[in-house]
């Protein structure tokens, strides 16, 4: 038998290698491995991406609304859904109101310096107005300290809240929810996992209208979500629309509040026409429905995806 040569053992150990941490069956046996010996293991990530798809349901959904929101309000809702214990939505609205007015009357300015503080939001504004005019939290969050990270992280929720209480609805409000947002038994597929938005049973051609202004950030046709809208509304606010049978806007394009931007369908994964509206807040969906008070919460079986 000949002796291997010194490359051929270097390639082995390399296919090893490749093999222990760059295969699914690598990662399962380290995460088995893991498991016996109750060791670390570095394989979670790569698991994730080949289970992918897990879904967790929101931590923390805001208080129950009471009343309907002012739309002058909604930054002092987001506030209030943030940090319930800073006060009613009504005097943090007045709060930040004067903070801005002092914070040359920018509201991301005020946001920051309600949890951060005053001093800072003004020093960072100062810095931010250095590069930009028109600066946004991620811009006034650079020129704070690392230890700062805690309250512009309220901040930042906040704001993306005051996003959603500010929402218009996509289609009238007597149209009636045939599946609401919640762990449910999946109409089509059988399987138990969290519906990520509601289902609003409609006719084809129903005109589907923009919740809020943004710009379009997605306008295209799969077979699950057949032919979707992907709204971004700055503050890490995105909503989605799905299902529609005809699409009046592009990749890119700036949308208006209450503009027409397409006509419901039964396209993609469906049981029937109706649309699918999502809301997302910092890239996780959440239920529309907690942001408005006294929405009708019609519930019956009907068309769903
Ligand atoms: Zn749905």
């Amino acid at each position: 038998m000949r002796r291997l040569a010194p490359i051929e053992l270097l390639l082995a150990a390399l296919c090893l290698w490749a093999g222990w941490y760059h295969t699914p069956a690598g990662a399962l046996v380290r995460t088995a491995g893991a498991w016996i010996f109750r060791t670390h293991s570095t394989a979670r990530p790569l698991l994730a991406y080949y289970g992918a798809g897990v879904y967790q349901p929101h931590a923390a959904p805001p208080p129950l609304l009471t009343a309907p929101v002012p739309p002058a309000q909604a930054l002092g809702y987001g506030a209030w859904a943030t940090a319930e214990h800073l006060g009613t939505p009504a005097a943090l609205s007045a709060r930040i109101k004067a903070l801005a007015a002092r914070l040359d009357g920018v509201d991301e300015a005020a946001m920051l310096a309600l949890f951060c503080g005053e001093e800072p939001a003004r020093y960072a504004l100062t810095r931010a107005q250095d590069e930009d005019g028109s600066p946004r939290l991620e811009d006034l969050a650079r020129a704070l300290p690392p230890r700062s990270a805690d309250c512009i992280a309220q901040a930042s929720q906040a704001l993306a809240q005051a996003g959603a209480y500010a929402l218009a609805w996509p289609l009238p409000e007597s149209i009636r929810i045939t599946s609401p947002f919640g762990m449910r038994e999946h109409p089509v597929l059988g399987i138990r996992r969290l519906h990520a938005g509601v289902d609003l049973g409609t006719a084809v051609g129903t005109p589907v209208r923009a919740t809020a202004a943004g710009v379009v950030r997605r306008a295209s046709s799969d077979g699950v979500n057949g032919r979707i809208l992907v709204l971004d509304h700055g503050r890490g606010v995105t909503t989605m629309y799905c299902h529609n049978d005809e699409l009046l806007v592009q990749d890119g394009e700036h949308v208006r509040r209450g503009q027409v931007i397409s006509y419901s369908g039964n396209t993609g994964r469906s049981s029937g026409p109706h649309l699918h509206y999502q809301l997302d807040l910092g890239g996780q969906a959440v239920d529309p429905l907690r942001y408005r008070a006294g929405h009708p919460r019609i519930s019956s079986a009907g068309a769903a995806d």
